[in-house]
């Protein structure tokens, strides 16, 4: 630990990649996600200038909903988009079922006009929108929830409780960026449980869970082994680990068809000044530049 405290202040990371680690417990009625999001956060702090306020919302948000991807197909892929309800705050966050995943907060400059984002959890209120992309379905799958003021952790239950009636709770990490989500299974899904016992509230299985999972976050332990093994420990059945990892699939040839599409209606002159022969455009996601010259579109257009 010491070797690596030197090593990241010397600016080196020593990260390893995100994973969510997925467990059950042995009577079988909850599901557990532990989300060891650490490299991950940092990588989305180095792909983005963001104020202080943004990368409360932005880490909350994606500690909180990226336990999503828990419900993806293969090959399916999500989008979550929050519009704040003065419109101040949009954040996008988008997941593929491979465990890539890439998210943005607007505007980048945001200052919290209320305490919100100070000691407190950042809170939202406003619309949820998601978009679900399914192999063979042409066109994806969009639905659409209105959420009162709620701390960003709880945005995911809301989610899990209206879209798929499961009851969930997310406790997301005070000191390092993780969380853990639990999921009570629906009746249905429980296989091996007796009918005349009672089955635990999800209350009461989060406190008997609270000394493991704070026990991980307080060390904000990385080690893939340990975390298993935290839980295997504790009569936990592993059912099986995702890598998430920041990736930006932008492409120079969308950035110029969305441009191009503007000189068509609006005319060159539109995106560029008088005597002006270039211009730069940069993706919200990675912060990645593309150039692009007055002639591209002279040539290509019709102006
Ligand atoms: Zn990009």
């Amino acid at each position: 630990m010491c070797d690596q405290s030197l090593l990241a202040n010397l600016g080196v990371s020593m990260l390893t990649n995100s994973r969510i680690f997925s467990f059950m417990d042995h009577n079988k009625e909850f599901v557990i996600h532990f989300f060891e999001g650490q490299k991950l956060i940092h990588d989305l702090i180095l792909a983005q200038k963001l104020s202080p306020d943004n990368f409360l919302f932005l880490r909350d948000s994606v500690l909180s909903l990226l336990h999503t991807v828990n419900f993806l197909k293969p090959l399916e892929a999500f989008g979550i988009y929050l519009d704040s309800s003065d419109q101040s705050l949009k954040v996008k966050i988008e997941i593929s079922n491979s465990g890539t995943m890439r998210a943005v907060v607007f505007p980048k400059n945001f200052q919290s006009s209320n305490n919100s984002a100070g000691t407190n959890r950042p809170k939202f209120q406003g619309r949820l929108r998601t978009s679900k992309l399914t192999p063979n379905e042409k066109a994806p799958y969009n639905t659409i929830l209105e959420v009162p003021e709620i701390p960003f952790s709880d945005l995911a239950n809301v989610l899990f409780k209206e879209s798929y009636q499961f009851e969930s709770r997310i406790i997301i990490s005070p000191t390092s960026d993780q969380s853990v989500m639990l999921l009570k299974l629906p009746r249905s899904e429980i296989k091996e449980i007796s009918d005349h016992r009672n089955s635990t509230s999800l209350n009461d299985f989060e406190l008997s869970l609270r000394p493991i999972y704070e026990d991980l976050f307080h060390i904000g332990v990385q080690d893939y082994e340990i975390i298993s093994q935290k839980f295997i420990n504790h009569s936990f059945e592993f059912l099986g680990s995702k890598e998430i990892t920041f990736q930006c699939h932008c492409e120079r040839s969308r950035f110029f068809d969305a441009l191009f599409n503007i000189t068509l209606s609006q005319g060159v002159h539109h995106l560029f000044d008088e005597g002006q022969t270039t211009i730069e455009t940069e993706c919200d996601y990675c912060g990645k530049t593309y150039g692009f010259s007055r002639d591209e579109f002279l040539i290509n257009g019709k102006h």
